[in-house]
C-alpha cells in the first residue's frame, strides 16, 4: 500500500477532485484562527474588511494568472456547473434566440437540453453516435451567423476528451464550460465570450462557479429573469450582491498564489503535459489496456481507458485502491477506467499507477 504523508492516498477522483497538499496544509493552518483575526474564514462577515482582501486578491491573481483582459468581468457564483447550463441561455439568448451547441459529452448535452427550455438551441455537431469518443471540427459556416452564441464543453470530463483548438464562430460570442481543464493550460481568454467553470475539477471545494464574461454580454438578461440569475447583478455588485461562496473563494485564493509561486499556468501545463504523456505512453504500449477515445482528442486531465472486459475492469479498480491509487472507476454512464490527472496530482502519482498497471497486467495475462 503506498502511502503519503498524513496517510493520504492518490485520489483520482473526477470531481470533487484532489487539492494542492501545501493548500490544505495552509489551509488547516488558518483555520482557527485567520493572520490574527481571531476567526476562521468560514465564521467571519463576507462584509469585513479581511474578507473583501480575500475575494479582492483572489481575483486579481486569477486575472494575472489567466491574462483576464479589462472588458472582462470575473464572478463568483453559487449553484456549481449545472447552473451555469440554464445562466448562459437566461442572460444571452435574447436576440435571435438561436444558439448553436456542440455536443460532446454529459455537461454538453445538459447544457444543450436545459437552453432549449428557453428558445432555438441547435445541436450543430455531435460525437454522440460514437459514444462521444472523438471532438467534432466545425468551421465557422457551420454557425448560423444570426445566433445569439455558440456554445461548447472544452474538456469531456466523462469521456475523456478536449477540444485541441478552439472553433471560429466569426461574430457570433463563444461560450465555453472549462470546468475540468480550468488553469490546466494556458487559453486565450479573448477567443470567448464566456469561459466559466466550476471550481470542484481543478479550483477549490465544491460549491462555486468562476464566469469570466465580456462586458458587452452583460445587462441583456430580459426583466423577468430571477435576480440572482442575471449575470449584471454579480457583476454590478462584484460578486456580492449576497453572501458569497465564501469559504470555497477563499480555497481558491489560496490555490491561485500556490500556481503563482510554482511559476504560473505555463509551468502547469508543462508538468500537465508530462504527466499525461507518460500515461498515455503506458497504455499505448500495454497489450491489456485501451485507451477509448480519438488519439487527437485525449484530455490532458482525464485520463480514459479500458481492458476490454468489465469484470478484469472491476478487478483492477478494486486492486488499485488496496494499493492507495483511488477513485479509478469510470463514470457510471461508461464504465471502465478514468484518471483523473488534475493540476494537484504529483507526477509520483501518476509513476504510481503506472506500475501499479504493469504489474497487473502481469498478474492478469
Ligand atoms: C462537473 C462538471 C459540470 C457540472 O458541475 P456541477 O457543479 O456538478 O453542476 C459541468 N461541466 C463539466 C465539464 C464538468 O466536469
Amino acid at each position: 500500500m503506498i502511502k503519503q504523508k498524513y496517510d493520504r492516498v492518490y485520489n483520482f477522483s473526477a470531481g470533487p477532485s484532489i487539492l494542492p497538499l501545501e493548500v490544505l496544509e495552509q489551509v488547516k493552518e488558518d483555520l482557527l484562527n485567520y493572520k490574527g483575526t481571531g476567526q476562521s474564514v468560514m465564521e467571519m462577515s463576507h462584509r469585513s474588511k479581511e474578507y473583501q482582501k480575500i475575494i479582492d486578491e483572489a481575483e486579481a491573481d486569477l486575472r494575472e494568472l489567466m491574462n483576464i483582459p479589462d472588458n472582462y468581468k470575473v464572478l463568483f457564483l453559487q449553484g456549481g456547473g449545472t447552473l451555469q447550463f440554464a445562466m448562459v441561455p437566461l442572460n444571452l439568448m435574447v436576440g435571435s434566440k438561436k444558439a448553436d451547441y456542440i455536443v460532446t459529452g454529459q455537461w454538453a448535452k445538459k447544457a444543450f437540453e436545459e437552453a432549449q427550455k428557453f428558445g432555438d438551441a441547435k445541436a450543430i455537431a455531435s460525437s454522440a453516435a460514437d459514444t462521444f469518443s472523438w471532438v467534432p471540427k466545425v468551421k465557422r459556416e457551420d454557425f448560423r451567423p444570426d445566433a445569439d452564441y455558440a456554445y461548447i464543453c472544452l474538456n469531456n470530463t466523462i469521456y475523456g476528451t478536449k477540444f485541441n483548438y478552439i472553433p471560429d464562430t466569426g461574430d457570433v460570442p463563444l461560450v465555453a464550460d472549462w470546468s475540468s481543464g480550468w488553469m490546466s493550460e494556458e487559453i486565450d481568454v479573448t477567443k470567448f465570450g464566456i469561459l466559466w467553470g466550476g471550481a470542484q475539477k481543478n479550483v477549490a471545494p465544491a460549491g462555486m462557479s468562476i464566469v469570466v464574461i465580456r462586458e458587452d454580454l452583460i445587462g441583456k438578461a430580459p426583466a423577468d429573469v430571477p435576480t440572482y440569475l442575471d449575470y449584471k447583478i454579480h457583476a454590478d455588485k462584484g460578486s456580492m450582491y449576497n453572501t458569497p461562496p465564501c469559504w470555497t473563494i477563499y480555497v481558491a485564493g489560496e490555490v491561485f498564489k500556490y500556481l503563482k509561486r510554482i511559476g504560473g499556468i505555463k509551468v502547469m501545463q508543462e508538468m500537465n503535459e508530462k504527466k499525461a504523456a507518460k500515461l498515455y505512453a503506458a497504455i499505448d504500449a500495454s497489450e491489456m489496456f485501451k485507451g477509448t477515445v480519438a488519439v487527437e482528442d485525449r484530455s490532458l486531465m482525464n485520463v480514459t481507458f479500458v481492458t476490454g472486459d468489465a469484470d478484469l475492469d472491476k478487478k483492477f479498480i478494486a486492486e488499485a485502491r488496496e494499493e492507495g491509487l483511488i477513485n479509478l472507476a469510470g463514470h457510471r454512464s461508461v464504465g471502465g477506467m478514468r484518471a483523473s490527472i488534475y493540476n494537484a496530482m504529483p507526477e509520483e502519482g501518476v509513476d504510481a499507477l503506472i506500475e501499479f498497471m504493469k504489474k497487473f497486467e502481469a498478474e492478469n495475462k
